[in-house]
């Protein structure tokens, strides 16, 4: 027996994760992000993005980065409350705010960030959220950190939200969902909860991560998608997907952004982000709304991928976004068809429970408009080798 440590209980626990095969390692990569990544060593051709427009290594956000830190630093030096609200911050604000036709937006660090900030800033014990099954790890945190009561509803099932709400005594009322879903690529049915939260008098906080940037015709996000409009809703997005760089907002009725800015703890206890990043964003808005040549790529890349594949045992779940589910069920078979990539040098992630639920693992693939038809036609080879190669 070797001897005791401090962290000897953690140890034993890594170890059981080791042999469960659940022990989790990081790739090295270097170089720029884009579809053909150094990693570990070698080119890899990767569908683990979120990078979805091609902009993380565009060269106008590269320039507009290194002026604004020429101009303004390279730290914020303070919380926005404080003296860390630079001008290229409020700038960034207010081109948000127009860009997706809601009347205010606030930045916050991280999207993380920004879904714990809000929900325990709107919510406390006595008050209720309604959340999808398959919503972020991050939206279920922040309802746990709210103390408010958790009620979860089937994946995208309007008529069983309704009868919670229905149900729901609570002093306050959240309807929290994904806008598009992480390990899905379906879409919420945003006019249909928007109606039932203006049935039951609740709020609706749409998390869209994913939709920003892609969907609607100026990627304007989920709202464009759908047309819809209320100053009930709540609408998050994050800036290190389509957008390229990083950080988050939260947009909506002036009443709600101002309330936020006084009393969400994940904005008020934290450095403001560097504003070399908000002079990035800045550069990366008009080319997501006037280049819709890349949502447009994006298009064909996932018909393509979607026209091309011929499977037998395995699925690809309907998806019209770059979130494409293939499932397979098994964990080690899911595990298993990610190695057998990795070995011809594509990486695309496999997803396991608890990340999705009980048998159906699956490989999460992520395409970009910066990958190219041939990517593609590589990808589907190597899928159906390894469909035949596992069988
Ligand atoms: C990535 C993601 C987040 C977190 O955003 P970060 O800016 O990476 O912290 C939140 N919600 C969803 C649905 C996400 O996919």
């Amino acid at each position: 027996m070797p001897a005791s440590t401090p962290w000897s209980d953690l140890q034993a626990e890594l170890e059981q994760r080791e042999a469960a095969g659940l022990l989790r390692r990081r790739r090295l990569i270097d170089g720029r992000q884009q579809p053909v990544l150094h990693s570990d060593g070698a080119e890899v051709l990767s569908f683990c993005s979120n990078d979805y427009l091609g902009l993380a290594s565009h060269p106008d956000l590269i320039a507009a980065m290194q002026q604004a830190a020429a101009e303004a630093g390279v730290g914020s030096g303070a919380s926005h409350l404080i003296t860390g609200h630079h001008r290229l911050h409020h700038e960034l604000e207010e081109a948000l705010a127009e860009f997706v036709g809601l009347p205010r937006a606030l930045m916050f660090s991280t999207g993380y960030m920004a879904n714990l900030g809000v929900v325990t800033a709107l919510l406390g014990r006595g008050d209720a959220v309604f959340a999808d099954r398959l919503n972020h790890a991050s939206l279920n945190d922040a309802v746990v950190l709210s103390r408010a009561e958790l009620n979860r509803y089937p994946h995208n099932d309007v008529a069983a939200l309704e009868k919670l709400l229905e149900n729901s005594t609570a002093k306050r009322k959240l309807v929290l969902a994904d806008a598009v879903f992480s390990m899905d690529g379906d879409i919420a049915p945003v006019p249909q909860l928007l109606a039932a939260c203006e049935r039951h008098n609740a709020w609706l906080m749409l998390d869209d991560a994913h939709g920003f940037g892609v969907l609607g015709r100026h990627g304007r996000g989920v709202l464009e998608h759908f047309g819809v409009h209320s100053s009930r809703i709540i609408y998050m997005a994050t800036l290190g997907k389509a957008a390229g760089v990083f950080g988050a907002f939260v947009a909506g009725d002036p009443q709600l952004i101002e309330y936020l800015l006084q009393k969400a703890r994940t904005y008020i206890y934290t450095t403001a982000m560097p504003p070399a990043l908000a002079g990035a964003l800045k550069a990366a808005l008009p080319i997501i709304g006037q280049e819709s040549a890349r949502r447009e790529q994006l298009r064909t890349l996932i018909d393509a991928l979607r026209g091309g594949l011929r499977l037998q045992r395995w699925r690809l779940d309907p998806s019209g976004t770059p979130i494409q589910p293939l499932i397979i069920g098994s964990n080690e078979e899911a595990l298993q068809a990610s190695e057998y990539l990795r070995d011809r040098g594509i990486l695309v992630p496999a997803i396991r429970p608890p990340t999705v639920l009980q048998g159906t693992a699956r490989l999460r693939i992520s395409l970009s408009a910066a990958h190219q038809h041939e990517h593609i036609e590589r990808l589907i080879d190597a899928l159906h080798g390894a469909e035949k190669a596992l069988s």
